[in-house]
């Protein structure tokens, strides 16, 4: 048997990061940046209000606050529009969040510290608003480039692109950043046994669970999951699949006929057209593992990530193997290959018997006042029992061994997005 650290890191060796491309803003979240991005423009752009009031001159709110002042109020200015009166002493414009500071202006009132009781439709100076509170120059104002300047680096290649960083990308123009390729993973299952159309089961038929299971875990990975659907237990049928899947995508994840069984078509059809190292490797559940390169058309190869079919098994392997090879292609940092670990404590007892395997019992996780991470195993963990896996939010990797007893230290990884 192979220990996990090893076949991950064979695996991790065996990957790399896809080419760069340029791709729309829109289209980039969940990729990652393969070059720096710099801001080509000042954010803000220009000074502008933070909150809804009057454009004063700080100096002319002196004393306001033990006796109100009253400004002429000169004008008026709305996000997206330019003022065109400057504010001269004893005068006010009247302004809204996002607008630009008018001239002569140095700070903003808010509009609650203010009473304006005449007429909006004629702000020619005419009419006078009473300021309540006194404020100092540079109040409620957002400066030129207080939250990006000109030239500076913003993020570094590397840098996942999160919603929050798709919208700074968006704020300093950069329209189609050059990220690292979204890998395509083609996902199939094999069996003769799996009914996915929702027809009545025939003896010796069950529902197929997997595909569904991985194109998702593929899709939260930050790839685009491509369904090669249900294949059978047909040597022929699965080479032409694969074959298919090798010439469209980038990856492939295959589920069953990875273990010693007669019908073990991908073990039978890979070993024959792919270079592979099968694996037993020594984690409980998912122990059978398959890793090959399969050439592709027109050149270069791609990896196969032959994943057990037990649903729980299958859902492991992928989150220890193949999800970590996944995100170094898609350009991620070593540091974020894997999912977090934290050295968690044990609610419940985490039994197990010797068997030189290191097992990774699905846990549910929770932080608790003592602001560490509390688990406790799911209540079945048979690895054909998914239902009872499918709420767990970490999967708690329990050494050789009687395993950890109530209130024990336990290493967890944390499978929550
Ligand atoms: P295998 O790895 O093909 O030997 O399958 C191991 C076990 O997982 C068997 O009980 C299969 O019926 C089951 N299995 C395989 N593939 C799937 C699937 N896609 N969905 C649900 N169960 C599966
Ligand atoms: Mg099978």
């Amino acid at each position: 048997m192979v220990p996990i650290d090893e076949a991950h890191r064979l695996v991790l060796e065996r990957c790399s990061a896809l080419p760069v491309v340029d791709v729309h803003v829109d289209d980039a979240i969940g990729c990652v940046l393969a070059t720096t991005a710099v801001a080509a423009e000042d954010v803000p752009p220009f000074a502008n209000t933070a909150v809804d009031g009057y454009a004063v001159r700080a100096s002319d709110t002196s004393g306001a606050d033990a006796s109100p002042v009253r400004l002429a109020v000169v004008g008026e200015i709305a996000a997206g529009d330019v003022g065109r009166s400057a504010v001269v002493p004893g005068s006010a414009v009247r302004i809204m969040t996002g607008a630009p500071v008018p001239e002569g202006a140095d700070a903003i009132v808010m509009v609650e510290d203010t009473s304006f009781d005449g007429d909006r439709t004629v702000l020619d100076g005419s009419q006078t608003v009473e300021v309540r509170r006194s404020v100092v120059s540079g109040s409620a104002v957002r400066g030129v480039g207080d939250d990006v300047r000109r030239g500076e680096v913003v993020f570094e290649a590397g840098t996942e692109i999160t919603p929050a960083v798709a919208g700074v990308l968006a704020s300093i123009n950069v329209r189609r950043p050059t990220v690292v390729r979204r890998p395509r993973v083609a996902v199939l299952s094999t069996g003769d046994e799996l009914v996915d159309d929702g027809s009545p089961l025939e003896p010796g038929q069950i529902r197929e669970s997997n595909k569904v299971m991985l194109l998702g875990l593929v899709a939260r990975t930050g790839c685009t999951a491509v369904d090669f659907g249900i294949v059978r237990d047909d040597e022929s049928a699965l080479e032409q699949t694969l074959r298919l899947a090798a010439a469209e995508c980038d990856a492939i994840v295959t589920s069953g006929g990875v273990s010693m069984g007669d019908y073990d078509v991908v073990k039978a059809v890979l070993s024959r057209i792919a270079t592979m190292d099968w694996m037993q490797i020594a984690i409980k559940p998912a122990k059978p593992f398959a890793f090959g390169r399969l050439a592709r058309r027109g050149g270069g190869e791609i990896p196969v990530f032959g994943l057990p079919g037990n649903p729980v098994s299958s859902l492991v392997s992928f989150e220890l193997l193949a999800r970590p090879a996944l995100r170094k292609m898609a350009g991620h940092r070593p540091e974020n290959w894997d999912r977090p670990r934290v050295m968690a404590v044990a609610d419940t007892g985490l039994r197990r018997q010797p068997d030189g395997k290191v097992h990774f019992q699905r846990v549910v996780t929770r932080f608790a006042g003592d602001g560490r991470v509390h688990v406790s195993p799911v209540a079945a963990q048979g690895s054909h029992q998914l239902a009872a896996s499918a709420l767990a939010t970490g999967l708690a990797a329990v050494p050789d061994g009687f395993g950890v007893d109530v209130g024990g230290d336990v290493e967890v990884l944390l499978l929550t997005d």
